[in-house]
């Protein structure tokens, strides 16, 4: 059969693109390697709860037209994320709002609070000046960065152990861009995003997909690779016998640089590794969908309860563990490392890309960029305005 578009890939790109160019009654096949739709935002029922198999999940967007576009394919309801942190014995609120502080320095009102942090951080800067014999101070790397713009307390008890875990590194050795600004809340607010619109889809993110992929042939458990049967190589137009199919133009929201067989070298990520666990005698493990945990000793970064982005009342819970992992060949990639080095790499590809016309590359993976969902949604709307 003739398709116009294969779409690579049945993530929320893949499904956005194909659903918009099914609007445009154009002829569409879906294929992803996995063996569910949905990519990475893929929930699984199980004991009457949503997994968030690929991590958690949480909608946010200040897009107006993204949110009145997801609300047709979801209900979404009215989770606000408001995550706590551990360290130790102590419980925090995030993102740093007046609950932390005043938890942390017993006091009650923010310019008691920013009086703190002024303090200690300047008391960090005139110290790293000291040690530097400088005049001026700039911050050579994340930890001197983190400290100049909030003080020892919150470094050490919320953000360095965290951090170097994270990103599998020392503080001192990671580059002081990484945090730009720490955003601190003078509030008791602890809504954890700024943005206008956010919820949880009702019974889950996969419903969701399945309804953008409504009437479009997608085939599961495929490879591109597989299917091509021209591992590393740019099919030529039109395309032909792919699969014994023929299509106009292809959508990749797979690896840009798998595409080309990396042929110009491998892309960079960080992986995480997810340890479930079923617990049909607990009702409420930890009471909270979200809490990170910010010491350098505890190997997850947080702890996700499923059944509290949905309000789950029911019998047992089930709680996923997250460990940030390195990334290498065969592993998931989750977030793209857009350091210099990568990107410089990934505008090399984007050129290549650009030779081959008749193939979009789109999403996290084909863009080499972490994208929030609603940025997808954002992209794949853009892409497919521009087909005609
Ligand atoms: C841990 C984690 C937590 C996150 N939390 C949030 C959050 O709270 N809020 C938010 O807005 N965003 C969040 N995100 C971002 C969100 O996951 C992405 O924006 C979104 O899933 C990206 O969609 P995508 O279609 O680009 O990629 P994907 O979901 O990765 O879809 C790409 C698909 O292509 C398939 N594919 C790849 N290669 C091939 C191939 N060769 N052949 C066939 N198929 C192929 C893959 O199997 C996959 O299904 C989070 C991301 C991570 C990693």
């Amino acid at each position: 059969m003739k398709y116009d578009y294969l779409v690579v890939g049945a993530g929320l790109f893949g499904a956005v693109f194909a659903h918009e160019m099914k609007a445009k009654n154009k002829s569409v096949l879906v294929i992803d390697k996995r063996e569910h739709i949905a990519g990475n935002i893929y929930t699984e029922k199980r004991m009457d709860i949503n997994v968030h198999k690929y991590g958690a999940h949480i909608f946010h967007t200040s897009d107006r037209e993204v949110w009145d576009y997801i609300c047709r394919f979801a209900e979404f309801n009215n989770y606000i994320n408001s995550p706590v942190a551990v360290y130790g014995d102590e419980l925090y609120n995030l993102p740093f709002n007046m609950n932390s502080f005043s938890k942390m320095w017993g006091i009650k009102t923010p310019s008691e609070a920013e009086a703190i942090i002024r303090k200690q951080a300047d008391e960090e800067i005139e110290r790293m000046k000291r040690e530097k014999g400088t005049d001026t101070f700039t911050a050579d790397n994340l930890e001197e960065q983190a400290l100049s713009l909030a003080g020892r307390d919150i470094y050490e008890k919320l953000v360095k152990g965290y951090t170097e875990k994270q990103w599998g590194r020392d503080c001192k050795e990671l580059p002081a861009f990484i945090i730009r600004r720490l955003p601190m809340r003078y509030t008791y607010d602890n809504n954890y995003f700024n943005d206008r619109y956010q919820g949880i889809p009702m019974g889950g993110y996969t419903g969701m997909v399945e309804k953008l992929l409504e009437g479009i042939p997608v085939l599961t458990g495929t490879d591109y690779f597989d299917f091509i049967k021209m591992e590393g190589s740019v099919p030529a137009r039109p395309f032909e016998s792919m699969g014994g199919d023929s299509f106009g133009r292809i959508l990749f929201t797979g690896m840009i640089d798998e595409f080309f067989g990396y042929s110009l070298g491998t892309l960079e990520y960080r992986s995480l590794k997810f340890e479930t666990q079923d617990l049909p005698e607990v009702d409420n493990y930890q009471g909270n969908a979200v809490v990170n945990y910010t010491e350098r000793d505890i190997p997850y970064t947080r702890i996700i309860e499923h059944k509290h982005f949905e309000y789950g009342s029911g019998k047992g819970t089930i709680i996923t563990r997250e460990y940030p992992a390195t990334w290498k060949h065969g592993d998931e990639p989750y977030y793209p490392m857009n350091d210099e080095k990568n990107n410089s790499l990934y505008g090399k590809y984007s050129q290549l890309a650009g030779e081959h016309p008749d193939i979009l590359f789109g999403g996290r993976l084909g863009q080499y960029k972490y994208y929030n969902m609603d940025q997808v949604i954002r992209q794949a709307l853009d892409m497919s305005r521009k087909e005609d």
